[in-house]
């Protein structure tokens, strides 16, 4: 398979060129020539078939020759080691539950996917990576637990000092070896500028093969196809396809989920359900995309106010507005709403939602009230515990520590504090 850059401004890229690179030189994003289609089989026989199996042939024609089948095979296996169960929530509702990877949250789908191909690309070339990442939280502790202990990779984590949550903080600093923590005495967004300048740093380039793992590289996005296909074995009613909600931010989640339908997956429709960051559901009443500043909220994996991954969904529907308003909506959901979804659901199922699935449950369930025939799921994309510090308190109740949690939770934080400047940065690089 081969990539384009969404600009038009760039050479093709191999599945391996996309990888490394990341973004296009032209700033576009990456996006396959063909869309693949899926063997009818795979998908009317889909009970029979095992997850590994599932995931190496939806992600076999993105991938080409360009990684050997064992190897693929080897690592769309150690992508998807953890369960991902599609539990009945209410009659029509259920949770599809992509939390029990190791950093409790979807991205660890595409970050363990993403970092082992990296490790395989790397292999060869006898030289150092290091992969560099600014985040806000999940990112970090995904893309940390992703590549911890991948052979020729070095990862570098920039984190704001005091801004993380404790358990996010934990799943950063723990781990050692190739992982380096910088607790940076700033806020995200110097964390965020630190690491772009570095890569347009000479200098560093000279010194350092540096890449960046964020969430636009096509080896994170084209993996999260593959839950969709697990929820769809799970699903119990195939006559009647779901409608999928997907708590969104920067929307490459539920990219992958309309790409999965593309490529022959039975959706009935796709909910993009959002915060108060609404410049989709703006855009979806008005045909005008108007980024905005993010504002923050108690969903804050997805307070981005200019969702990078939009332009694929709109490059999948060919840039037909009809087309796309017919199997996609997008609602934009209130703080308030989604505490009192969160209060309501606990009081009448005993189901605790974090506060991101608890976006995508209130859109699902008013959507379902307007089409009283239809059943479907949404994506429960982070634990509570990741949040319990807005969970407890509306919930009146104490979120029990994973075991995966436990263990970490007490061992000693390591990291390097430093200054929010690039220098400081580089000080550090050089080293
Ligand atoms: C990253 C994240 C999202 C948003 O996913 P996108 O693919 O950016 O739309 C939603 N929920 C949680 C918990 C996240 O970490």
């Amino acid at each position: 398979m081969n990539y384009y850059s969404l600009h038009k401004q760039s050479p093709i890229a191999s599945f391996k060129e996309a990888t490394i690179l990341g973004q296009a030189p032209d700033k576009g994003l990456y996006f396959p020539e063909t869309i693949p289609q899926v063997d009818k089989e795979l998908i009317s026989n889909i009970e029979n078939i095992s997850n590994e199996e599932i995931a190496f042939r939806v992600i076999k024609p993105y991938v080409g020759n360009e990684i050997k089948e064992d190897d693929l095979f080897r690592i769309v296996s150690e992508t998807v080691n953890f369960p991902i169960p599609l539990v009945l929530v209410t009659e029509n509702i259920s949770s599809l539950e992509l939390f029990h990877g190791p950093t409790l949250a979807f991205k660890d789908v595409g970050a363990r996917f993403m970092s082992r191909c990296l490790g395989e690309f790397v292999k060869g070339a006898g030289k150092k990576v290091t992969v560099l990442v600014a985040t806000s939280g999940d990112t970090g502790g995904a893309v940390a637990n992703g590549f911890f202990d991948v052979d020729g990779v070095d990862v570098v984590i920039l984190y704001p000092s005091g801004k993380v949550s404790s358990v996010q903080e934990k799943q950063l600093t723990t781990l050692g070896k190739n992982i380096h923590a910088l607790e940076v005495n700033g806020t995200f967004d110097d964390c965020q500028q630190m690491v772009k300048q570095a890569f347009t740093d000479a200098e560093l380039n000279k010194q350092l093969f540096l890449t960046s793992a964020n969430s636009i590289n096509v080896a994170r996005w084209l993996p999260q196809q593959f839950y969709y296909f697990f929820a769809y074995k799970q699903w119990k009613q195939k006559e009647q396809a779901p409608v999928i909600a997907v708590p969104s931010g920067n929307f490459g989640n539920i990219c992958a989920g309309i790409l999965a339908h593309m490529s022959g997956l039975p959706v009935q429709h796709f909910i993009a359900a959002c915060n108060a960051n609404n410049v989709v559901p703006n855009y979806m009443q008005s045909q005008q995309y108007q980024p905005k500043a993010a504002v923050a909220t108690i969903s804050n994996a997805m307070d981005v106010g200019n969702p990078s991954n939009f332009v694929r969904i709109l490059e999948l529907f060919h840039q037909q507005f009809p087309q796309l308003k017919e199997k996609f909506s997008s609602v934009s959901i209130t703080d308030e709403a989604t505490k009192q979804t969160m209060k309501r659901v606990f009081d009448a199922t005993g189901y605790t939602l974090d506060p991101h699935g608890a976006v995508g449950y209130l859109a699902l369930e008013e959507y379902l009230q307007q089409h009283s025939l239809l059943k479907g799921m949404f994506l429960e994309t982070a634990h509570p515990v990741k949040f319990y510090d807005v969970v407890e308190p509306v919930l009146n109740e104490t979120v029990p520590l994973p075991e995966s949690v436990k263990d970490i939770i007490d061992l000693p934080k390591q990291s390097t504090k430093i200054n929010a400047t690039f220098e400081a940065l580089k000080d550090f690089l050089k080293q």
